[in-house]
């Protein structure tokens, strides 16, 4: 078996399954007294900290959720306790903030615009009243791979303006180094199971002073602001990816990016969506390679390469499969000049550190193969 789908859940790295493995044998809750407990809130806390060194955070401003969806619900949620007057979110936010904002603009009255990636990537092309404004900007996009210049466009606007500003990084974070100082946001997602840590675990960063509206109720863990008892286990697993991939980013980006163009260079007739010179330019990231295959659509291809191959790669986003009227439009594409509509066939190869050349050329081997059967 071939898996080379880390943008939908990354196989669990084994740092994050001994870390676990470990802290499954006492299992106590964090808020309880006695000493076992103790122990599991000494455990929750170090991982806090190791999370939050990863992106130069302050261990008070993590908040550990069970997912970047529910992490990106209560961003948009907590933007309803400050003095907004509209929302803007990038036009290729995953549905939790897509759906998430659009509920804040339309329970507030509040104008609901989507900015396009040229917009945020260009802001002084943007004839916009960002003031009072809740923002959010998917760092990048999980189909395309295509990077937005955060840091570029709160610099732009915000450093003057007053807003409530979020980025959505999970398919960021591991990838590339993320400094939530230099940044200069107020709010940021990511999940634990796109870097090898488990699933169901997740992080919402809030800068310190930022006074926030939990979304769920109950014993005020996490500061108050996310109730529930800590998925203790899960959260340390999560910390121990977190540190692997943080601690070795440029070299895994290295491997990465060999790993891309052996796979690219041995297509056909399918050909990669984005260019080259967006990779080396840091407009997109390499692990996430979008290729266009003519004449086969890509729910068939993926289900070929299963079932014929052994190789999991995926038709676009997994979290998109679980909608009865699936997407069959992406205005990203056509930054490439691509139509809306060729997301039909479009197929998406996202590779981890741990994928191998030979993995790369198999894959690429494979839809030739097929794409000359057809
Ligand atoms: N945001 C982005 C950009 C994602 O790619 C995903 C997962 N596909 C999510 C949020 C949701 O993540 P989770 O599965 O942790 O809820």
């Amino acid at each position: 078996m071939i898996y080379a789908d880390h943008a939908a859940t990354s196989p669990i790295l084994p740092c994050a399954q001994k870390a676990m493995m470990e802290c499954m044998k006492y299992g106590a809750n964090p808020s309880s007294q006695h000493a076992m407990g103790v122990w599991a809130k000494e455990k929750l806390e170090e991982a806090r900290e190791t999370v939050a060194n990863c992106i130069n955070a302050s261990p008070e401003e993590i908040i550990f959720t069970s997912g970047a969806t529910e992490s990106n619900n209560l961003a948009a949620h907590a933007a309803k306790k400050f003095w907004i007057d509209k929302v803007y979110v990038s036009s290729y936010e995953h549905k939790s903030m897509e759906k998430a904002a659009r509920i804040l603009s339309f329970e507030n009255r509040l104008p609901f615009t989507k900015l396009s990636w040229r917009e945020i990537n260009k802001p002084y092309l943007l004839n916009k009243n960002m003031h009072n404004s809740f923002v959010s900007i998917n760092m990048v996009d999980s189909i395309t791979g295509l990077i937005s210049d955060v840091q570029g466009f709160i610099h732009y606007f915000f450093d003057t303006e007053e807003s409530i500003i979020h980025t959505d990084a999970t398919q960021a974070i591991g990838h590339m180094k993320i400094d939530v100082d230099k940044l200069n946001i107020d709010m940021m997602t990511f999940s634990s199971h796109k870097i090898g840590g488990p699933l169901g675990v997740g992080v919402l960063y809030v800068r310190k002073g930022t006074d926030i509206e939990p979304l769920i109720y109950g014993g005020n863990q996490e500061n108050g602001l996310r109730s529930g008892t800590e998925n203790v286990p899960a959260i340390v697993g999560f910390a121990a990816a977190m540190q692997e991939r943080c601690n070795n980013i440029d070299k895994n980006r290295k491997k990465i990016k060999r790993l891309h163009s052996i796979f690219t260079n041995s297509l056909k007739e399918a050909k990669p969506v984005v260019q080259n010179d967006y990779i080396t330019k840091r407009h997109a990231t390499p692990h996430i390679i979008p290729v266009f295959v003519p004449n086969i659509e890509n729910d068939a291809l993926v289900s070929i390469l299963s079932d014929k191959y052994g190789i999991c790669i995926s038709a676009g986003s997994a979290c998109d499969s679980n909608t009865k009227h699936k997407k069959h439009a992406y205005p990203l594409i056509e930054e490439f000049g691509f139509h809306p509509e060729d997301i039909r066939n479009i197929i998406r190869v996202s590779f981890s550190p741990e994928n191998t050349p030979q993995e790369a050329l198999q894959i690429a081997k494979a839809i030739n193969e097929i794409t000359d059967s057809f």
